[in-house]
């Protein structure tokens, strides 16, 4: 069993983080930049998912790459400098914002990606509140400067306002959007000029200037950065690494992720500022200490998602000591032993078999019949981190087969879908047969779900909408009382919680104020309200 203080040097130089972003202002354009000055890939390209390019790394079902939407997530690990960076990929639409929330789980830091042309968008809002709710730092990049935009000091000051957060620029651009010459390094004042490659899919060129030669050489563009830079730190707007860690503060670099600018600069970024895995406090609050045995926190299952190999993939985060594969590990739930045999990075479409992991490695779990997201997986002295909470659904469905023989087959489907976190699945006795409830935060989950049925499980399903909008928890004392104001129904989730399903807050109103005793709790991970997608 490998641990020791080993892995405390390990997490050291690990940088575990996400992308966070509105479609469309260039995750995997980035992705792919990324990758390419980390060298991972020769030419840019290689990694991305849209129609008409190579292969892709997070489009696994056919449906995802007909909606050229990304649901399911992987982890790539590519070095620079000295650190090993893990890049954890979320889900693009907000209909899977529940997903997404458990990817975050597994980081340490996030970026988040701005078109400069549109600022803060409605679903960069959202994942930007699950970071706060995860309380992750998060290093702001402001993409597509190469095109006409905003005014950068208007965005910082749209950043500040949208998020509370103080923007803090390590680069400054040098040029107005759509006319990027390159950016002043705030921290030495120099100029970094960017030259464009071919189509931006090689390396582009960069150099370093001294002020007096960018002043030679640029004219009025650098005077003008060179008085914006002067007036951020005048007004106090300079990274402060305390600040950023706790949050209240965002470091923020100007890119243009297609032509490979300034993203050099993010990769240095990410290795000198972002943090490293850090212990973690059990259920108890107990902290395991990164050179602890082995422990690991499982954050998404998920199957089907490769034809040649059908079976349920795991990802987890190593949350101490350091994993070898082999090893038989403890499953914290069941108290099962797992074999590890088959363990797997998972980049690309290829399956890498992985032989040791550290803290803030991600690790794919092939045959994971039993777990899910949330479980803890460990060697040496018994450990669970605390569960990852479902959000409150707000979309629900009465699923049945369409075929009434293959009730089997349906039953087996729902349930996997369930434990995978496809869908959240909800029993009252008061429906004919015991009807499934399927609730989900997005209506795009019924559609994954339904194209899973019959895909996976040859079970064609028939969904019924249900009025719900509303779900609170209560308990099993409360809800005949509850159940007393007429379309209002209790059901049982399957981790035990009963949830009150109303159609409005009206209800909720009305049964509060018939019967103030009953409990009608709001249930969910911290979320402020309104922050879950809604149609
Ligand atoms: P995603 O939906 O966030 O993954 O976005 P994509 O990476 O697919 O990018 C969306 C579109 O914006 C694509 O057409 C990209 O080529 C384009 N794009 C991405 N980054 C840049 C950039 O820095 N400059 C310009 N001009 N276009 C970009």
């Amino acid at each position: 069993m490998a641990h020791g203080s080993h892995a405390a040097v390990e997490a050291s130089t690990r940088r575990t983080f996400a992308v966070i972003s509105h479609p469309d202002a260039g995750k995997s354009t980035l992705t792919e930049a990324l990758l390419l000055h980390a060298q991972v890939i020769g030419e840019a390209g290689a990694t991305h998912g849209k129609a008409g390019r190579r292969a892709t790394v997070s489009d696994w079902m056919d449906m995802e790459r007909a909606r050229g939407i990304s649901i399911s997530s992987s982890a790539l690990q590519f070095s620079h400098g000295g650190a090993l960076l893990n890049l954890v990929d979320t889900p693009g639409h907000a209909d899977f914002s529940e997903d997404t929330y458990r990817v975050l789980t597994a980081v340490d830091c996030a970026v988040m990606l701005l078109d400069a042309a549109k600022g803060m968008e409605t679903q960069t809002m959202k994942l930007f509140e699950v970071c706060r709710a995860r309380r992750i730092p998060i290093i702001t990049v402001v993409n597509k400067w190469d095109r006409p935009g905003l005014e950068a000091l208007e965005l910082l000051d749209e950043i500040q306002v949208r998020t509370g957060m103080r923007p803090t620029p390590l680069t400054w651009p040098v040029g107005i959007a759509g006319d990027f010459r390159g950016v002043v390094d705030r921290a030495t004042g120099d100029f970094i000029r960017f030259t464009r490659t071919a189509g931006g899919s090689t390396l582009a060129a960069q150099e370093r200037l001294s002020p007096e030669q960018a002043l030679a050489e640029v004219g009025p563009d650098w005077t003008t950065a060179q008085e914006e830079h002067e007036l951020l730190s005048a007004d106090d707007y300079d990274h402060d690494q305390d600040s950023f860690l706790a949050q209240d503060s965002t470091p923020v670099l100007f890119t243009a992720a297609a032509l490979n600018f300034g993203v050099g600069q993010l990769l240095d970024v990410l290795e000198r500022l972002a943090p490293s895995p850090s212990p973690r406090p059990d259920t108890q609050g107990r902290v395991r200490e990164l050179d602890a045995p082995f422990s690991a926190q499982v954050f998404k299952v998920q199957a089907g998602m490769d034809r040649a190999h059908r079976d349920r993939l795991a990802f987890a985060r190593v949350c101490s000591g350091s994993f070898e594969r082999g090893e038989v590990v403890t499953h914290a739930r069941t108290r099962r032993g797992f074999a590890t045999k088959y363990v797997h990075s998972v980049m690309g479409r290829g399956r890498e078999t992985l032989d040791t992991a550290h803290p803030g490695d991600i690790i794919g779990l092939v045959n994971a019949g039993d777990l899910r997201a949330g479980d803890t997986l460990h060697t040496g002295p018994a450990v669970s981190f605390p569960p990852i909470p479902p959000f409150a659904p707000e979309h629900f469905r009465v699923a049945s087969p369409r075929d009434p023989s293959r009730c089997k087959q349906f039953l087996r489907g729902i349930d996997q879908l369930d434990q995978e976190g496809v869908i959240q699945v909800l029993r009252s006795e008061r429906r004919p047969g015991n009807a499934p409830i399927l609730a989900a935060v997005g209506p795009m989950q019924f559609e994954v779900a339904a194209h899973r049925m019959e895909s996976e499980f040859s079970c064609p399903v028939l969904l019924e909408n249900l009025p719900y909008t509303l779900a609170l928890a209560t308990t099993a004392a409360d809800a005949p009382v509850v159940e007393l104001r007429q379309g209002v129904e209790v059901a049982a989730r399957s981790d035990g919680v009963l949830l009150a399903l109303f159609a409005d807050e009206w209800q909720v109103k009305w049964v509060r104020r018939d019967h103030p005793e009953v409990l009608l709790e709001a249930i969910g991970p911290g979320l402020p309200p309104g922050t879950a997608p809604r149609q």
